[in-house]
């Protein structure tokens, strides 16, 4: 596993980005991820960058319970406890036939987590899975799916993953890209904050695991 950290010298958010979480995954992210990685360092703060979790190993979803006892997700879970980043962003990968699974409404009922959001050319976005939003290690997690096949989402990660790398806050962050996709991210948002409230009722989050929502606060 490959770590690398760009770090300024002006002080400033922690952001880790992994990609290659399970499966083979990791192929097709690593080559955008290290891509991003010779594209420069943050104005301010940390960047830090896996592009890929893992070498190819068995699937195991990030959503299911078992996902944390695997190698990769013990991995994982050591970056979160060790950076505690302000911005957790983890990059996977999906089979053209999953497209209408990963951003159907039915997601919730079916696998416990709202649909993800089309930003454009294939590229998804979503907030973290539950189990590791419950952990409390970061402030905003963002989960971000693109086609494993063709390479015309490369660019939408890359623009996405710059606005991650180059807002000093995390309300920069999300001004930023709500400035270029204003309807997909505000939809995002509102999943999210609504999936929050559900989990908190089920007791899965409780409420000092992400600060108060409202002005000025608002996680995906
Ligand atoms: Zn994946």
């Amino acid at each position: 596993m490959k770590v690398y950290t760009l770090r300024s010298k002006k002080e400033g958010l922690t952001r880790l980005v992994v990609g290659g979480l399970h499966g083979r995954e990791g192929a097709v992210t690593k080559r955008v991820l290290e891509r991003f990685v010779r594209d420069g360092r943050p104005r301010s703060g940390t960047l830090v960058v896996v592009p890929s979790l893992c070498r190819g190993s068995e699937y195991v979803s990030t959503l299911s319970e078992r996902y944390l006892e695997t190698r990769e997700g013990k991995a994982l879970l050591g970056l979160l406890k060790h950076y505690r980043p302000d911005i957790y962003v983890e990059v996977h990968c999906y089979a053209e036939k999953a497209y209408k699974s990963l951003t159907s409404s039915a997601r919730l009922d079916k696998r416990g987590v709202p649909k993800l959001v089309e930003l454009e050319k294939g590229v998804l976005i979503g907030s973290s899975p539950p189990r590791l939003l419950s952990t409390g290690l970061f402030k905003l997690g963002i989960t971000v799916e693109i086609p494993c096949k063709g390479r015309e989402s490369d660019d939408t990660l890359l623009a996405l993953l710059r606005v991650v790398r180059d807002q000093d806050t995390i309300d920069e962050i999300l001004s930023q890209l709500e400035a270029i996709y204003p309807r997909q991210v505000r939809e995002a948002i509102e999943l999210y904050e609504r999936y929050l409230d559900y989990l908190e009722s089920k007791g899965i989050v409780s409420a000092p695991a992400h600060a108060p929502r409202g002005e000025g606060s608002r996680r995906l």
